[in-house]
């Protein structure tokens, strides 16, 4: 298939009136008025984020997954993508079909549109990036800057899956559910509005808990405590045992997020607490951990 038969299968996808049937030049999107425009970027490259024989409807819906991970931190509903995707010539018309399969997929779930994008060949490995749309009434995203001292430090769900999923995807642990769970991470859409009422700052876990709460509190110039042994496990990652290594893994997509001293959200987990300061302090058994074994920067 050339490159128009491609665009051709990504037609249907376009379904609306702003993506002109991807037969112009460009997406032309009103302005919402009492709305703000949230917008975020990840990309993919094979042998990187994705194995040479992962099935392609898989990493495309991960694609799309983890750019709607940011947009529900941000408090805000996705709408809709573009997708820039390099394909290497010797990737076959079946490849090309699973991945518009895993964007039709997803966008079902997720209530997406396609908006456009651009298509190249290329030498190297498979590389595609999406760009994801989303809206918020204006003015209420949630940013990472806006900790305070005496605010609770939050997590939506289990830690470490990610991490404990990759190893699972590799075959080093035998846990069906948690290589799906890699493979096919679960973004929390379903927070977004809950966080935009309560959370004074907030960010996905893509990197790791630990550095994504870290980046929080530099944004806010203030300081994370992290209390390592409230931080919530599914069974396999207590059986594991290791709370540092599941809380400097990445790929939860869970949210990591700061509230009012009095919030007590059923939907979310407290483990720590915003203070004076910078930087992050981690706690195990009620002491602190060192610093030099956070080793999360390299990653
Ligand atoms: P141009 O030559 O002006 O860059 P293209 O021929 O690349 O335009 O694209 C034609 C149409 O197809 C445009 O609407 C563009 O947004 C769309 N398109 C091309 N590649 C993709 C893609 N990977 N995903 C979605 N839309 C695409
Ligand atoms: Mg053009």
């Amino acid at each position: 298939m050339d490159e128009f038969d491609w665009i051709d299968l990504l037609k249907p996808l376009a379904s609306s009136a702003e993506a002109r049937g991807l037969r112009d030049d460009a997406a032309i999107v009103p302005s919402r008025p009492e709305f703000d425009l949230v917008i975020s970027k990840d990309a993919i490259v094979e042998g990187v984020h994705f194995l040479p024989d992962d099935p392609l409807d898989l990493v495309a819906r991960k694609l799309l997954r983890v750019n709607l991970s940011d947009i529900a931190a941000k408090g805000a509903e996705a709408w809709g993508y573009l997708l820039a995707i390099a394909w290497p010539g010797a990737r076959s018309d079946a490849d090309r079909r699973a991945f518009v399969d895993g964007l039709r997929t997803d966008q079902a779930s997720y209530g997406l549109t396609l908006l456009g994008g651009d298509t190249v060949s290329t030498p190297g490995p498979l590389v595609a990036s999406v760009t994801m749309l989303g809206w918020v009434e204006a003015g209420r995203a949630v940013g990472r800057a806006g900790a305070r001292v005496g605010d609770g430090l939050w997590v939506t769900g289990p830690i470490g899956e990610g991490w404990l999923g990759l190893k699972a995807a590799r075959g080093e642990i035998a846990s069906d559910r948690l290589a799906v769970r890699y493979r096919l991470p679960k973004p929390r859409i379903d927070l977004a509005v809950v966080i935009r009422r309560l959370a004074t700052a907030s960010a996905d876990v893509s990197d790791g808990l630990l550095a994504d709460a870290s980046r929080i509190a530099d944004a806010s110039g203030v300081r994370a405590r992290v209390d390592l042994d409230t931080v919530p496990l599914s069974p396999e990652g207590l059986a594991w045992g290791d709370r540092l290594a599941l809380a400097t893994g990445g790929d939860d997509y869970e949210v990591v997020f700061t509230a009012p001293p009095g919030a007590a959200p059923d939907w979310a987990t407290r483990i720590g607490e915003i203070v004076e300061g910078h930087g992050l302090t981690v706690l195990a058994d009620g002491r602190p951990v060192s610093t030099s074994s956070l080793g999360w920067r390299h990653r």
